[in-house]
């Protein structure tokens, strides 16, 4: 435990990490085998299969050369008892019962505030699906995503494309030159839509009946394997981040890409048979969310191309600065938990993202039929519609313990937050529910943050 928190205390702390000048740092291996002198590069890369490189990119230099200095102030029988404990800690879950139940007791119980495990099926589809799950998502995707919800889908990303521009050209606070490079920058995005192109092969990767750790040992050396053999290739561009089955997307500023796997395009999120209301509150938002991280207070530092390279003016940029600076704050004053704070600089990136996605989305769906008419389904308007399905995506349940972990480690503010949040900026969600001064979500015009 001492060693563990040494090494935690070298590590840059989470908003510190988030911005991409100071995790990229880059060496060439002879200085950095200086600067951490009891560590030998040379033959650790050599072992662990990397050859001919002779430059390194560090993204926590801190951590290294407190690790070197460490190397030599504690004794080999403490790096063993500090080496074992990892291979099991990290083996735990794929042990027999005693490990399994020794590390549930720890990390869901004590830390997450979980009851119960998940039942075992759901566990080994997890593990099912991070081993193999280019070949899971092939199945999934033939039985859950049919070419006609991708039709529809990447429509929907277009309609969105148009909306965001047209509220580029609209910005009172961005002069044209930052604009133009930002409209490059919108019609750069490569679209990944349910499933890849081309699926991942697995050959050579040895799955038997024999045990189920070894399996995972397997599938552990086969990634290791794939991800070595791209050193000193052309970067693969048509690559997935996340599987296919995966609740969840993505925007990824080297790759200028939004990616949405088919398993977010499902209900409440996306349903063929309901309302564009009903859809662009939900997908919509989810669409306009992932192309708004492109142009975040971390993703505005990468160009078109996905360089980390400067496109803005000075004065657009202080200007955004000021627009983001509006967001930190409001999100710092929301507390859950006998107030706890919600960290404005770790989630803001996140929130930035959630209002621009609302925006967005709310203008696309404008454009559509049922956006320009006020006709009710179940008594709700459009609009109303549009909002309840915003905040449909977001209900959920949550342990104390660990909400109160994700307050310190998760970039995404808590739910409550990424529904109401965003709303309470948004003019109209006023008109839509008629809220008025004294309601809960409501904020003065001048406190309302406005960024895309
Ligand atoms: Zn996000």
């Amino acid at each position: 435990m001492r060693m563990e928190t040494e090494l935690a205390k070298a590590n840059m702390d989470r908003v510190e990490m988030r911005d991409p000048y100071k995790v990229y740092n880059k060496f060439s291996l002879n200085d950095f085998s200086s600067k951490t002198g009891q560590f030998d590069w040379k033959s650790f890369l050599e072992k662990v299969s990397i050859k001919n490189q002779d430059s390194v990119l560090v993204s926590q230099p801190l951590y290294f050369t407190t690790l070197s200095k460490m190397l030599s102030t504690e004794s080999i029988d403490n790096w063993k008892v500090y080496l074992k404990w990892h291979l099991v800690s990290s083996m735990a879950p794929f042990l027999s019962s005693d490990f399994d139940n020794e590390n549930f007791d720890f990390y869901g119980k004590t830390m997450r505030g979980q009851q119960e495990q998940k039942p075992r099926w759901k566990r080994v589809l997890g593990v099912v699906d991070g081993a193999v799950g280019m070949q899971l998502g092939k199945m999934y995707s033939d039985k859950y995503f049919t070419p006609k919800a991708k039709e529809r889908m990447q429509e929907l990303v277009n309609n969105l494309q148009v909306a965001f521009e047209a509220r580029i050209n609209n910005l009172d606070w961005m002069g044209d030159d930052t604009k133009q490079k930002a409209k490059e920058k919108l019609h750069s995005f490569i679209k990944k839509i349910g499933y890849p192109d081309k699926w991942k092969n697995y050959d050579g990767l040895t799955i038997s009946r024999n045990s189920f750790i070894e399996n995972i040992l397997a599938s552990n050396q086969f990634d290791y394997e794939f991800e070595v053999s791209k050193l000193g290739k052309p970067v693969d561009k048509s690559e997935w981040g996340m599987t296919p089955p995966t609740v969840n997307a993505y925007y990824n500023p080297v790759f200028n890409e939004i990616v949405f796997p088919a398993g977010i395009l499902q209900y409440p999120f996306f349903d063929l048979q309901t309302d564009d209301a009903s859809i662009y509150g939900a997908i919509g938002a989810v669409i306009g969310h992932e192309m708004t991280h492109g142009f975040d207070d971390q993703g505005c530092q990468y160009a078109a191309d996905g360089n980390l390279k400067n496109w803005w003016t000075d004065k657009d940029k202080k200007n955004f600065d000021a627009k983001t600076k509006m967001v930190k704050e409001q999100f710092d004053h929301y507390t859950i938990l006998d107030n706890k704070h919600v960290n404005g600089a770790l989630t803001l990136g996140e929130n930035i993202a959630d209002l621009g996605g609302i925006t967005i989305a709310y203008d696309a769906f404008k454009m559509t039929e049922q956006g320009k008419s006020t006709t009710p389904i179940d008594g709700f308007t459009p609009d109303q519609r549009f909002f309840l399905s915003w905040a449909q995506v977001w209900r959920n349940n949550i342990r104390d313990e660990e909400a109160a972990q994700r307050l310190v480690t998760d970039p995404h503010s808590p739910g409550i937050f990424r529904c109401n949040g965003p709303l309470s900026n948004f003019n109209p969600f006023y008109s839509a529910f008629n809220v008025k001064e004294g309601d809960k979500m409501y904020k003065p015009e001048n406190e309302r943050a406005k960024v895309w």
